[in-house]
């Protein structure tokens, strides 16, 4: 399927299918060397007959000393040949690691493959413009089908870049990585490509694409979420204040016991946050702890996250990798992209740090990078990732035929399943049990609360509310200025005494509805109270007294108006009157109730103004 030359060492690849795409490695020492390099790999294309291709150049020395006499050799020898590179934090080539400059000359067969490189300088653009002009490009080659970002240490989030890209075509594939450099802490970071120079502040875009090209992309991460919810509840870009209400540094202090010492990014490390954001999960790892108990973290996390500590367990890694990975053994690429976050390289230290990368080692030859953040395109949405691995997929062509997957081999290794993960199932199904029953409390506490404020019958406030509401009305006059209207049902008793009790309560609940309704309530967001009985107390905030009198004729009229089965039409009488400063609770509630005595004086059904 794939031939992979190198001039240093050889390795190679069982053949299923036709030669497609191909990728060749050259390790860089010096100039002169690599030149001589170059030129014969030259001669070996020109008689193979392979003219389409670029080059990736990943470096872990990021000096433009290096960089450019490199790029220099490669316009000279490969005039007009697109190439990409960037700084990182160790290269990967065929899933190992090496420290070594690589250049990798990707080749491709098909007439109908296209691809195109692009350089953005976000010292000299806006992140608006960038984007724009992504999505435009995009937009006017209609052949792409993956797009391929790597990008230097954006100062903040990269989340309005994510976003600015949502107008790509949703059939495009987009996937990369953040550059980064031999120190995981330093955020010094290069990116350089035949499109732009040399850069500390710019984002290399690839456009990969035509009618023969096919592309897949996946993220796994292998860490799990351990225990109890917490809410961001202060956050401030990278820098993450509050869980809870809580300095986050002290979360980690109290689940984690992890001290706030030089140790604390290798400590957190196997325990990231895990959140979900456009429907995908996202991990984030704790930097650095700061004086003020917050903590710095790799990227940013949105106040209202709902986040939970996650743990790394190396066992459980590698066997969720491994059944991932069939996704891209079914693919049957010819070759893959590898971004692994620098974190995972510190993770596995003393171990083999591409140990974890063994499922993908006789998929494709691959190439990558350990990066300091990761993109990928999930449900539409890009984000940026860290602590993960994203893997793209390119085949030129038909696959050959769907791979054999070796299923017993894999449940076989599932079966033992480490017992930490164990542990962290039972810590997860204990917080989730005690989350729900805190949940049922807090519904039946406010169940509580809502049965002792609101009447049976009506589900109207009660009057205790209704007089807590006027008094805190009367308390805070200066700053408002409040109509209070009384109303009571004419000749209720005949209604009870012809019709019933329950046909009387009916009305009564009609009555409340009315006043619960919310186009009548829309002119003044009004509270309404049952006062007693068939009598009723609505307090209306910021209301002067000929407003209120205007609400109180508009419910006369529509409680006139409501019809009753078998029973004739009922009415009311309301009296209206407006608080003052001078008022108390009794005088405000004696004036209303004067006014309604003189309505039912005055012949019922209508409002009286006092
Ligand atoms: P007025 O026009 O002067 O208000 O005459 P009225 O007959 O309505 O007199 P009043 O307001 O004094 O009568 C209230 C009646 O309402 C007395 C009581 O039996 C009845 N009542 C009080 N609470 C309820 C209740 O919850 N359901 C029913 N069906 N009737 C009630
Ligand atoms: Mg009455
Ligand atoms: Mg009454």
């Amino acid at each position: 399927m794939v031939v992979l030359y190198m001039l240093y060492y050889l390795i190679t690849y069982h053949i299923e299918k036709g030669a497609v795409m191909k990728q060749f490695q050259i390790t860089y020492h010096e100039e002169a060397c690599f030149r001589k390099e170059l030129q014969d790999f030259k001669n070996k294309c020109e008689k193979d007959g392979i003219s389409k291709m670029m080059f990736q150049i990943y470096s872990e020395i990021l000096e433009p000393d290096t960089v450019n006499p490199l790029c220099n050799v490669i316009e000279q020898v490969f005039p007009g040949v697109p190439y990409i590179g960037c700084s990182t934090s160790g290269n990967l080539i065929n899933c190992q690691l090496s420290e070594e400059i690589i250049v990798v000359a990707t080749s491709f067969e098909y007439d109908s493959t296209q691809f195109k490189v692009f350089q953005y300088d976000r010292k000299k653009n806006s992140i608006e413009w960038i984007t724009e002009r992504i999505v435009e490009e995009a937009r006017q080659n209609p052949w792409v089908k993956a797009i391929e970002m790597h990008s230097t240490i954006p100062e903040g989030s990269t989340t309005q870049f994510c976003d600015g890209l949502k107008d790509i075509s949703p059939d495009v594939q987009i996937f990369g990585g953040v550059s980064c450099s031999d120190d995981i802490t330093s955020d010094d970071s290069c990116v350089f490509s035949s499109a732009g120079e040399y850069s500390e502040s710019s984002i290399l875009i690839v456009f990969y694409g035509g009618e023969d090209f096919y592309v897949d992309s996946i993220k796994i991460t292998g860490w799990k979420p351990l225990g109890r919810k917490f809410t961001v509840t202060k956050s401030d870009g990278c820098i993450l204040q509050e869980l809870n209400g809580i300095p986050a540094y002290d979360v980690y202090r109290k689940y984690l016991s992890i001290n706030n010492d030089e140790n604390f990014f290798y400590n957190t490390l196997e325990f990231p946050l895990f959140y979900e954001h456009n429907d995908t999960t996202i991990l984030r790892v704790p930097v650095a702890s700061n004086a003020d108990r917050s903590i710095t973290m790799s990227s940013d996390i949105e106040i209202g996250s709902t986040v939970r500590i996650s743990y790394g367990d190396p066992k459980t890694i590698v066997e969720i990798i491994s059944e991932d990975s069939q996704r891209i053994r079914k693919f049957c690429p010819d070759l893959l992209h590898i971004f692994s976050c620098a974190a995972r390289r510190t993770f596995w230290t003393s171990n083999e740090p591409t140990y974890e990368l063994e499922p993908f080692k006789d998929i494709a030859p691959a190439i990558g990078f350990f990066s300091h953040g990761e993109f990928i395109r999930t449900n539409n949405c890009l984000n940026q990732h860290n602590v993960t691995l994203v893997i793209a997929a390119m085949r030129e062509g038909e696959a050959a035929k769907t791979p054999v997957l070796d299923v017993s081999k894999n449940r076989k290794r599932l079966s033992k399943i480490p017992l930490v993960s164990r542990l962290a199932t039972f810590i997860s199904a204990t917080s989730l049990e005690l989350e729900e029953m805190n949940k049922e409390l807090e519904n039946a506490n406010r169940n509580l609360r809502d049965a002792a404020i609101t009447d049976g019958l009506t589900k109207l406030y009660n009057r205790a509310e209704t007089q807590a509401r006027i008094e805190k009305s009367l308390a805070n006059i200066k700053d408002s200025k409040f109509s209070i209207i009384m109303l009571d049902i004419d000749n209720f008793k005949q209604v009870n005494d012809t019709y019933g009790h329950q046909e009387g309560d009916r009305v009564i609940i009609t009555l409340a509805n009315i006043l619960r309704n919310e186009q009548m309530r829309s002119s003044s967001n009004f509270s309404a109270g049952r006062w007693g009985g068939e009598e009723f107390m609505l307090l209306l905030p910021d209301t002067e007294l000929s407003a209120a009198s205007l609400i109180a004729e508009l419910i006369r009229q529509c409680f006139e108006n409501t019809t009753f089965p078998n029973m004739r039409s009922q009415t009311i009488s309301l009296g209206v009157t407006q608080a003052t400063k001078e008022d108390t609770q009794d005088t405000l509630c004696t004036r209303v109730d004067t006014a309604l005595y003189r309505a039912k004086k005055g012949g019922k059904n209508k409002v009286v103004v006092l």
